[in-house]
């Protein structure tokens, strides 16, 4: 019997240790992980120089308040400002809050203009942007909404990567845009550089804001710092959390300075944003993950992982119908014959920590630290599941 909230339907596996790619359960078997806490752990488990970082802030100083100035989090925000399109950064503690600003930034932003009808914002089907109440209507997936109603307006949902759909559905109120460049709970779906362009140039001709959720995608998950840069575009906005801070509860925004104009004393805050504790680990993370040699590293391995992937899929097309995603943001879509959840499970036997995501598909997200040996051992457990299913 469990005192914790029934959010989830746990697997009674319960680890006691990590270290790298490994986690351990409390029988001290090693496990190959290859969720990665869902895209968080991205320089692996227990990371010597992240430990370091953050016992040596702890011995310092861990809270104190937006009403000083935090040392910690001023440069923190120059340094991911240094390596991107952005002039501003937000801190806050999860990739939902992180949205959440950028849905207030889009609104208040047209409001500050004296367009205060402008404030729709367009979403995607298959979205997911967090667990808060505007970020399910965002999303407008009714299976995180039902039962929480009343739902909040302002968001119009449609299918994904239909430009002349986009196009039909912009109206004179719409202030902003949303959208994953990769698509992770909804099935690992890659949306396509072409889409991405021809939203920067649609949203640059009807004054809109492009608004990215790279929570999941972003932090080199794909290869490149963000998923954007992929496209050779530039947001207006950009929300991140999980693979930031390695764990530690972090999360955030980086916009243009017009586009954090939007924002001004006592329009949006939280009293953990910016925490030195927190700024500690996310600096040292980012200071690793940013340095174009480390991003070679990730392209170069998910290369490797691309092929033994369409290797698998390609010896048992009874099972498997494509891989998806980019960089080591991956996914095989599974037959009809083959319950991505059920392989998950198996998996998990064999020593293979693995995730699903959408329809029927498994998610596979590895530590960025991976190299050739660990994709091997990988598709070795991977072959055994198949096998013993
Ligand atoms: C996980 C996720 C979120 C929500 O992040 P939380 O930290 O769980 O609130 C938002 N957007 C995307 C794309 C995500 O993958």
């Amino acid at each position: 019997m469990s005192f914790l909230f029934n959010t989830h339907n746990r697997s009674g596996i319960a680890f006691a240790m990590g270290q790298g790619c490994y986690l351990f359960d409390e029988a001290n078997n090693k496990y190959l992980d290859f969720a990665s806490g869902i895209a968080v752990n991205s320089l692996g488990h227990c990371h010597p120089e992240v430990n370091k970082a953050l016992t040596k802030q702890a011995n310092k100083l861990w809270h104190v308040s937006n009403l000083y100035t935090i040392s910690e989090a001023e440069a923190f925000a120059k340094q991911m400002c240094d390596f991107t399109f952005a002039d501003k950064a937000f801190f806050c503690n999860s990739g939902a809050e992180a949205v959440e600003c950028m849905i207030k930034i889009i609104r208040r932003y047209f409001f500050l203009k004296n367009q205060p009808q402008k404030n729709r914002i367009i979403t995607f089907k298959n979205s997911f942007h967090g667990r808060t109440i505007a970020t399910v209507c965002a999303s407008a997936n009714y299976k995180y909404m039902e039962g929480f109603a009343p739902f909040l307006d302002g968001f119009d949902c449609i299918d994904c990567g239909d430009i002349e759909l986009v196009k039909k559905t912009i109206t004179d109120k719409t202030a902003g845009i949303i959208i994953e460049p990769v698509q992770g709970e909804g099935g690992v779906n890659f949306v396509g550089a072409a889409f991405l362009q021809d939203l920067r140039e649609l949203c640059n001709q009807k004054n809109i804001l492009l608004a990215l959720d790279e929570v999941q995608c972003g932090m080199g998950r794909t290869g490149t710092l963000f998923a954007y840069e992929q496209a050779g575009i530039k947001p207006d906005v950009l929300a991140f959390a999980k693979g930031i801070a390695n764990g530690f509860p972090l999360g955030g925004c980086l916009a243009t300075g017009d586009a954090a104009s939007a924002i001004t004393p006592g329009t949006h805050g939280t009293t953990y944003g910016s925490n030195p504790l927190a700024m500690a680990v996310g600096s040292c993370v980012f200071g690793i993950i940013s340095n174009p040699n480390f991003l070679h590293g990730v392209k170069e391995v998910a290369d490797y992982l691309d092929e033994k992937l369409k290797n698998i899929i390609a010896s048992h097309p009874d099972l498997f119908v494509k891989p998806r995603g980019l960089g080591l943001m991956r996914g095989i879509e599974c037959s009809a014959a083959l319950q991505a959840s059920v392989f998950v499970e198996v998996a998990r036997v064999n020593n293979l920590l693995l995730a699903t995501a959408g329809q029927n598909v498994i998610r596979i997200l590895p530590p960025l630290i991976i190299g050739k040996s660990e994709v091997d051992e990988f598709a070795e457990s991977f072959n055994k599941t198949i096998k013993s299913l």
